[in-house]
């Protein structure tokens, strides 16, 4: 198993890290992706992935921590690092714009095509994040030749073939084990799981049964398993084939 896109780097986990990445890996996952979100936690990633050869890090800045976009050179120096598997998360989160709106969406725009620059120079590939911008999302990167990984797809299924017509990887997270997750259960079954990477997203989105827990890698599991039962497949099949999925694409 591995979780390709969890945040260890966060406080949620600065009192126990070590327990949790041991529970982690105890409980049977091989690798995981700690995921940058600001200048900080990209920091913290890198520092966590120099110290531990089964964590690998990612550097970007969030669509939602915009005002950090003039540290981009910080997030540029930070992916010279030799952990650096991924440029992210990145994209376009039009959720809680409020007032500005035109402005906001414009200099989030701005901040994802400098993550696509940097991925494209250091030849590594995208972990995206988008929330009430599919189209304008989809109209940036269509034409620009990247390999990316829309994580924690919540779209639909016309969107997804979209996306694995640019050549993209979906990752699911615990929300797929959500009741309000019905609808991804139609969009799991089209994906081909050739396509298909799992992730927690820890500490957001615990999975059924751990729902109000705070999430950790271990939990990914229960993602693994609910595909296998949309799927009709095994739980060993969907976990040995999202993981060589994950080894492919972060080149791990
Ligand atoms: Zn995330």
């Amino acid at each position: 198993m591995i979780d390709t896109h969890a945040h260890l780097n966060f406080y949620h986990f600065q009192n126990d890290i070590d327990e949790v990445i041991e529970k982690s890996f105890a409980k049977g996952l091989e690798d995981i992706i700690l995921v940058g979100t600001n200048v900080e936690t990209s920091k913290i990633a890198v520092e966590m992935a120099e110290k531990n050869e089964k964590l690998f890090a990612t550097v970007g800045v969030h669509p939602q921590e915009i005002d950090e976009a003039k540290e981009f050179p910080k997030i540029e120096a930070l992916a010279n690092n030799k952990n650096v598997v991924a440029i992210g998360e990145t994209g376009l989160d039009y959720y809680r714009l409020g007032e500005n709106l035109e402005e906001g969406k414009r200099a989030q725009k701005e901040l994802l095509l400098s993550h696509i620059k940097l991925a494209k120079d250091r030849d590594l590939p995208l972990i995206f994040h988008n929330r009430d911008s599919h189209e304008d999302f989809y109209q940036i990167v269509k034409d620009k030749d990247v390999r990316g990984v829309i994580h924690c797809y919540t779209g639909n299924v016309d969107f997804a073939k979209k996306i694995l017509d640019l050549g993209f990887m979906i990752s699911f997270t615990g929300i797929i084990t959500f009741d309000r997750g019905e609808n991804l259960i139609e969009v799991i079954k089209k994906v081909p799981l050739e396509k298909i990477m799992v992730e927690t997203d820890a500490p957001y989105l615990s999975p059924v049964p751990y729902r109000g827990k705070r999430c950790e890698p271990w939990m990914v599991k229960e993602v693994i398993q609910k595909i296998a039962d949309i799927k009709e497949l095994t739980f060993r099949e969907v976990e040995e084939k999202t993981s060589s999925n994950a080894k492919v694409f972060f080149g791990i």
